[in-house]
């Protein structure tokens, strides 16, 4: 299956999208995680990047889409990957749909904008193997910690209030219109993001007929 994770940053795509890729045995593409690893590598899309994360603002189009082509080229991409944070514009959208890329499903995560502002200040995740917590929701086993490695957890730079205002603002400029035009192509699915993560769950699986 091919699968895209659409909703406002904090809405739980990454979390869904991890779930769901180890019950259907597919990778998870998450563009957010390729590009923090740029950052931290001091590549050249890290050093583009870097700024534009800090303000909350999209790397260019151009160099998401690369990015995004050579990945899904790989060989664990044959029997499908679920695309976390791509698309964000039309754009790449329109990219992606000449790659030839056939997706299924677009799984919509609905949040409000004032549940995003509320829940993004529990929102933890490790540096070291990317995995996300949240103090209140889904918290580590071992407290401030990642229970997968062990490493502590942080905050991520662009999660400060100001910060998650401005990745609002774009969320609703740039990429919700992605909503009416997969909605078109009659791939949408909304799902009601709920306060318990396994409610989210159950509801993201049964848009998607995957057995829970
Ligand atoms: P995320 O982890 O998905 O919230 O992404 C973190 C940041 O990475 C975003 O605020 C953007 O600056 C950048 N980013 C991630 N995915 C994309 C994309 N598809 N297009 C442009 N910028 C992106």
């Amino acid at each position: 299956m091919k699968i895209i994770f659409l909703g406002a940053p904090g809405a739980g795509k990454g979390t869904q999208a991890a779930i769901v890729s180890q019950k259907l045995s597919i990778p998870t593409i998450s563009t957010g995680e390729i590009i923090r690893e740029s950052v931290r590598n001091e590549t050249p899309l890290g050093k583009t990047a870097k700024e534009l994360i800090e303000k909350g603002e999209l790397v260019p189009d151009n160099l998401v889409i690369e990015l995004v082509r050579n990945r899904i080229s790989q060989d664990d991409c044959k029997n499908g990957f679920i695309l976390d944070g791509f698309p964000r514009t039309i754009e790449q959208a329109k990219a992606l749909s000449e790659m030839g890329v056939d997706i299924d499903a677009v799984v919509n995560i609905f949040v409000s904008d004032a549940d995003i502002i509320r829940r993004m200040g529990g929102r933890r995740t490790c540096s070291k193997c990317s995995a996300t917590y949240h103090t209140l929701y889904n918290p580590s086993a071992k407290g401030e910690c990642c229970e997968k490695c062990g490493e502590k957890l942080s905050v991520r730079a662009d999660d400060s209030p100001e910060t998650v205002k401005k990745r609002l603002e774009v969320y609703h400029r740039q990429t919700q219109p992605l909503e009416d035009y997969y909605n078109d192509l009659g791939k949408l699915v909304t799902v009601v993001g709920q306060e318990k993560l396994e409610d989210t769950t159950r509801l993201t699986l049964e848009a998607l007929k995957v057995n829970d």
